[in-house]
């Protein structure tokens, strides 16, 4: 598709729709936009503009439309999948004006938030109403709820409670276009047709712009346990992560952590862990709930499960400090990772039962590639991060040779019935790597799906496929 460059008739435009106070142009300033959390890439879009409604957005699409000049949507930038780099250049649309919380519906436990506000915010202004919404990414604290919605974005306690995909029932998107609809009502169920909030949920930017969220919310439990389990191999914490459920349990929360990523924690962020001898992988697992009779026997029936599968010390975390402390590793570790070395994250999920055999496939891809790997992740939703670092590998090997074990990884990944990303989404880096899974069919559904709403090609071109 043949794009346009921003003249400066365009650029006035641009002003006098945002203001000029709300408008980048210097290359200094257009940096922070440039690159996000994927590796070490960097794409500069020609023009930032920070619009604060959803009028403003409709007139930048239209305008950006009739000039074919290629828009990429962008909230905080936490991506790790290059979703929001803008590689074609043209307009940049940052979020970041969004932040308000419009209003918390106490009565239908039900909120209509901004897609700018930052994931924690939000999180914590239900909490102070007794309710909660579940969906805690590691970057919560950084990250904006409107690019959780568009990644289709997961954390620790969507094992037990879903991910984003089960909390959003209705958003207002502007469409490439400039017409601004809701896609679908503010109602627990739907049955009205092709099922448009969905299809707008991992998007990654590439249909339309959310300008407005309605989020479903839940009670908030009252009480939880959190216990850490010491394995002297990688596969047994994974064998042991599907036994839990089998024993009728559904935690929480249950993540796998790699000893390579506790030490880097433990050097990067200074927590005074006791990190034993001989064990290799740790499993963190919570249970909540209201009654603590219920929490006490669940705890009870994982600690058999986790002694059967070897398991060689169970901690449980009596305070809440401990349980902050034991938290703060898990959270740190993907800053701790990139913090030591140059790394590649892969976001890889199989059906839970398939773990071990995707944790031993991924160390023996590495055996033959030559590069370390450090693993941890959403175990109990059989989603495996895997962090590959490049260390004592050549230019060479990283830069062109990786690329076939990293398509190993996901030849295996694919072969246990599983798929490219669990919750990172594909963007610019895991493009490449889509055939692996998906058949020319799926490729065409795709493209015809997304001419029907961007017929010129403008949002977010160059992501996905
Ligand atoms: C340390 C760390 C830990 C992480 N842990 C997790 C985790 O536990 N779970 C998880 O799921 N992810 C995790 N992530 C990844 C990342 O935080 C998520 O993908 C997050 O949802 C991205 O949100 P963002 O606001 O930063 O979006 P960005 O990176 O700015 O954008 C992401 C995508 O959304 C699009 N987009 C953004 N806003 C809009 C909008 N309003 N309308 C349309 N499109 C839009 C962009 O074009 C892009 O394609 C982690 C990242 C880091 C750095």
């Amino acid at each position: 598709m043949p794009y346009n460059k921003i003249t400066d008739n365009v650029l006035a435009a641009i002003k006098s729709i945002v203001g000029d106070d709300a408008v980048i142009t210097q290359l200094s300033s257009l940096e922070k936009y440039s690159h996000d959390e994927t590796e070490d890439l960097h794409y500069y879009p020609e023009v930032v503009a920070k619009p604060k409604s959803a009028e403003e957005v409709s007139a930048l699409m239209r305008l950006c439309n009739e000039h074919l000049i290629p828009v990429t949507p962008r909230g905080a930038g936490t991506g790790l999948s290059g979703g929001a780099l803008p590689v074609m250049g043209g307009l940049l649309i940052a979020m970041e004006r969004f932040n308000k919380i419009l209003a918390i519906d106490e009565q239908n436990l039900q909120a209509t938030v901004e897609p700018g506000v930052v994931t924690e915010e939000f999180m914590d202004a239900v909490a102070g109403k007794g309710l909660l919404y579940p969906v805690d990414p590691a970057s919560k604290g950084s990250c904006f709820i409107g690019g959780n919605v568009s990644h289709g974005s997961g954390g620790p306690r969507v094992v037990k409670y879903g991910t984003i995909r089960e909390y959003i029932l209705n958003l207002e998107v502007v469409l490439p276009s400039g017409e601004i609809i809701w896609t679908g009502a503010n109602t627990l169920k739907y049955a009205s047709g092709y099922n448009l909030t969905q299809l707008m949920i991992g998007s990654e930017g590439t249909l339309g712009i959310i300008t407005k969220i309605v989020v479903k919310l839940i009670p908030r439990p009252t009480l939880d346990a959190l216990m850490l389990g010491s394995f002297s191999s990688n596969e047994a914490a994974c064998e042991a992560v599907s036994a839990i459920f089998r024993a009728g349990i559904i935690p929480s929360a249950l993540e796998f952590m790699e000893r390579r990523g506790v030490e880097w924690v433990i050097e990067h962020d200074g927590i005074n862990f006791d990190l034993k001898d001989g064990i290799e992988a740790f499993l963190l697992i919570e249970v909540d709930g209201n009654n603590q009779d219920v929490i006490f026997a669940d705890c009870e029936k994982i600690n058999q499960v986790l002694e059967a599968f070897n398991c060689k010390e169970v901690l449980f975390a009596d305070t809440s400090a401990k349980k902050e402390e034991l938290w703060r590793i898990r959270r740190t570790m993907a800053v701790s990772v990139k913090s030591n070395s140059i790394y590649k994250e892969e976001d890889t999920v199989v059906p839970r039962a398939s773990l071990p055999q995707l944790i031993k496939g991924i160390k023996e891809t590495g055996l033959k590639y030559g590069f370390e790997s450090v693993c941890y992740g959403h175990a109990g939703d059989g989603n495996l991060h895997v962090n590959i670092i490049k260390g004592k590998m050549s230019d060479d090997d990283w830069n062109n040779r990786l690329k076939e074990g990293i398509s190993e990884i996901f030849e295996l990944t694919v072969s246990l019935g599983g798929t490219l990303s669990g919750e990172h989404g594909i963007g610019l880096v895991q493009k490449g790597f889509m055939p692996i899974k998906y058949q020319p069919a799926h490729f065409e559904l795709w493209r015809g799906i997304k001419q029907v709403f961007d017929k010129n090609g403008i949002l977010n071109p160059g992501k996905i496929f």
